[in-house]
């Protein structure tokens, strides 16, 4: 069986890292005030992370883990929309580039819903797409898991086509 280069492919991203008080803040490349922040060997930006992994995967790449180690100290403090960046042009050597994409951030703090225009936007720029193609939501679990209490999870779904 062979599949057209054109036939879309799916990617999904996972990470959550543990939040601790006075980290700065930043989701989705936004500085974000908020009394927590993730803990992180990057910049931390954990929906970065999983948007980059869902990417990789859809192109059938190695994942984020192995292209950028958490102990290389190349990598420390990096700004995690350099791994998106690279992630795209990966992507547009493989000739595929993003469709759509969709994410889920799972915490209490801090509440998505005030950030959720100027995040959105921003990946849509990362994304190189028009804005109805990404959409984002925050999901708070309402005192229902200690996990969102004291991290923030996300989950991202990518769909890539090819380019051109
Ligand atoms: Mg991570």
């Amino acid at each position: 069986m062979s599949l057209a280069p054109q036939h879309p492919r799916v990617g999904l991203g996972w990470d959550r890292h543990a939040v601790a008080a006075g980290r700065p803040c930043t989701l989705a490349g936004i500085p974000l005030q908020c009394s927590v922040g993730p803990v992180g060997h990057s910049d931390g930006d954990v929906l970065l992370h999983a948007l980059t992994d869902a990417l990789l995967g859809a192109a059938g790449l190695d994942d984020l883990g192995t292209l950028f180690p958490n102990d290389d100290p190349q990598w420390s403090g990096a700004a995690s929309s350099d791994f998106v960046v690279h992630a795209m042009k990966l992507l547009q050597q493989e000739n595929l580039r993003p469709l759509s994409a969709d994410l889920v951030v799972i915490c209490e703090q801090p509440r998505i819903g005030q950030h959720r225009a100027q995040m959105r936007n921003r990946l849509a720029e990362l994304l190189e797409l028009p804005l109805d193609r990404v959409n984002l939501k925050g999901k708070s679990t309402e005192g229902g898991s200690e996990a969102a209490a004291s991290a923030i999870e996300v989950q991202a779904v990518v769909l890539l086509g090819a380019l051109g």
